[in-house]
Formats: structure tokens, sequence, C-alpha cells
């Protein structure tokens, strides 16, 4: 492991417990195999039910190798990988031959950009640099406004396609205000291949759980998968319960993720790109519910961005995704279909 995925995996702790598999009976629960591995800065599970343990490690080991080789392409931190080469290219260059799974990507997270009006920007990788979430030790001040103020005037000059690519598939970043960050969206891309993984290599019943992203497939006998969602403000609380029949992913987007308090402000990792700093939309918490992981994962984003009013818009061009959003007093409110209980009123 290089230094890199072990700090990023302490510094993940806080965060890591954003959603929990629940405890069951002693007889599922020997039924039930698990194993979790640092990758992608956080810590990963993978859990089977009903499959004998032969067969369950050997398909397991198969997922693991493929969130790492998503991370190993997508990840900003990783000195070799295809992003890190996009950005250190000078800007206004056209990169060739970038893998077409990265491209295909980079489109969606392009889409899901602009239809949260620039709310989701997968390009916001110089302004998460200066606030430095990601950085060991975690920072303890916010970055001076001359340093947010200097990439507000950079960002404001750039082209409507800050992120282009090209009809030959060539990819060009306009100016300094842009660098891909795909910290919003390769997580669930990479929950959902590995779920692909298990599927394909007949493990039909199981949960992968990526800190905020989680991917389930098939139940544990006739019982559902049953998870919690934590209290954004008490670390051991559960505020729902979601008990889970059909193939589904859930993805939590929080202030309580990767946070610190300066002079009791809450600086947190996920950037308002009109401001340039931690969003302040009236929410700290943002459950999407979707089919697929990466959507759901983009749009907990999005949401937590948008606020309220526009995120629940956002959705509803979304079939199938539903979302629970917990506000500021620690209200909640959640769409129709959204499956959960309530295990308290917050
Ligand atoms: P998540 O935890 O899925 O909500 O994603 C947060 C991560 O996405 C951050 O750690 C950044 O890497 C990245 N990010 C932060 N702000 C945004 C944003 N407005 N749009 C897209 N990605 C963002
Ligand atoms: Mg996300």
């Amino acid at each position: 492991m290089n230094n890199w995925r072990a700090w990023a995996g302490l510094l993940a702790i806080s965060g890591l417990c954003v959603l929990w598999l629940l405890g069951s009976p002693r007889q599922e629960q020997e039924a039930t195999l698990s194993e979790t591995r640092l990758l992608m800065g956080t810590l990963v599970s993978i859990t089977t039910w009903g499959h004998t343990e032969d067969e369950s490690t050997r398909v397991m080991e198969l997922a693991f190798a493929e969130i790492d080789r998503v991370e190993a392409m997508m990840s900003r931190f990783l000195p070799a990988s295809a992003v890190t080469h996009l950005n250190n290219a000078p800007r206004g260059e056209k990169i060739s031959a970038l893998p077409t799974e990265l491209l295909q990507l980079i489109r969606q997270g392009l889409e899901i950009g602009q239809m949260s009006k620039g709310a989701f920007d997968i390009g916001l990788a110089p302004l998460s640099d200066l606030w430095g979430f990601s950085r060991e030790p975690p920072p303890e001040a916010p970055p001076p406004a001359s340093d947010l103020q200097h990439w507000l005037t950079l960002r404001a000059n750039l082209p409507d396609a800050a992120i282009e690519i090209t009809p030959d598939h060539q990819l060009r970043l306009a100016n300094a205000a842009v660098g891909l960050d795909l910290g919003g969206i390769a997580k669930g891309y990479a929950v959902d291949r590995a779920m692909e993984t298990l599927l394909a290599n007949g493990v039909t019943n199981a949960l992968i759980n990526a800190g905020g992203d989680m991917r389930l497939a098939g139940s544990k006998g006739d019982k559902p998968w049953h998870i919690g969602l934590r209290d954004p403000r008490q670390p051991n609380g559960v505020v729902a319960v979601m008990d889970i029949h059909k193939a589904r992913a859930i993805s939590t987007s929080g202030d309580y993720e990767r946070f610190f308090l300066a002079n009791g402000v809450r600086y947190h990792h996920i950037l308002d790109p009109k401001t340039a700093a931690p969003a302040r939309s009236g929410l700290i918490s943002v459950t999407v519910q979707a089919t697929d992981s990466m959507t759901a994962d983009a749009l907990s984003t999005s949401l937590f961005v948008l606020g309220e009013q526009e995120g629940l818009k956002l959705l509803q061009r979304f079939p199938d995704c539903e979302a629970l959003l917990i506000r500021e007093d620690g209200s909640m409110v959640q769409t129709s279909g959204f499956i959960a209980t309530r295990s308290r009123s917050p």
C-alpha cells in the first residue's frame, strides 16, 4: 500500500459509517461472508450471502481488483493515473489516447453538470486543492480569501466547454481554473463495476459499501438487506433504516464526512463552484437511492449543493431515483418512493 492510500484511508475515518449494514440474527450471519479493504481513500467492504467461502473469496478478489483498476485510472492522487496525466498537461492542449472508459465517465459527469446548472462540477480540482480536504494532516483553516477570489476570476474567464471532448476523442482543459476531480462520481462508478464483476461471476446476493456509496443485489435469503443511515450530528446514531429487497444503489453526501471546524464554522468537502466555498444550501445530508451507484453518487453530491428546492427539481428528471434530505435544523424530507423507515425524528 502506498502512502497516499494509507493516509487517505485514515482521513476518511470520520466518514466511514455514513451507511451501515445493520446486524442480523445468527443463522443469517453464518451464511454471510465479508471482507474490507482500504481503497479509493475509504474502507470498502464486500458482503455476500449464501455462497460458499471458496466461491465468495475468489469472486470478491476479482471485485476488489476491479475497484483497484478503476482507482488506478481515475484517482487524481496517483501519479501514474490517466487523470493525473490530464491534470498535468498544459491547458489548452489536446490530450489523446485516453481510456474510452474514462472519457465515458467524464461525459456522464459533464451531462449531470449541465443538468445541475453547474452545481455538480467534475472540473474543480484546483479549488479542491486550495481547500485541501484530502491533505494529511487535514486543514485547520480555510484558504486565504484572495486565493479563492483568484480562482473565481480565472473561472469567470472559462469558455462554455471548460472540459472539452473533441469528436476524435481528445480532451482539452481550458485554463488553470479547471482540472479533473472525479471524487463526486468515480467511487460510485467503481462500486458499479465491482458489482457487475460479482454478478458476472455468479455471486448474486451481495452488498458493496464504499464509505457513502453502497450497492446491493439479491437478498439475505428471504430477508432484505438492513441498512442504517447515520445521524449527521451523532456518529453512533441512526436516523433512518432502509430494508431493501431489490437491486438498488444508495449514496449519501454529507457535511460530516470530511470537515474541520474553525471559529465555530464547519467547513466541509462539498464545494459550491459559484462561491468557491463549501456548499451552504440548508442541507447537511442527502441520500439518493437509484438503480446504479454512479448516478446515486453524482446526484447526492449535486442535490447537496443545489439545496432542497432546486435539488428535488433535478431529481425529477431522473426516473427511478429517490432522495432523503436532512436539513440544518435536523428535520427530514423524503420523496414518495424512498425506501426507509425513520428510526427517530431528529
Ligand atoms: P461526495 O462525497 O460523493 O459528495 O463527493 C465529494 C467529493 O466530490 C469531494 O471530495 C470532491 O472530490 C468532489 N466535489 C466537491 N465538490 C463538488 C461539486 N460541486 N461537484 C462535483 N464534485 C465535487
Ligand atoms: Mg457523490
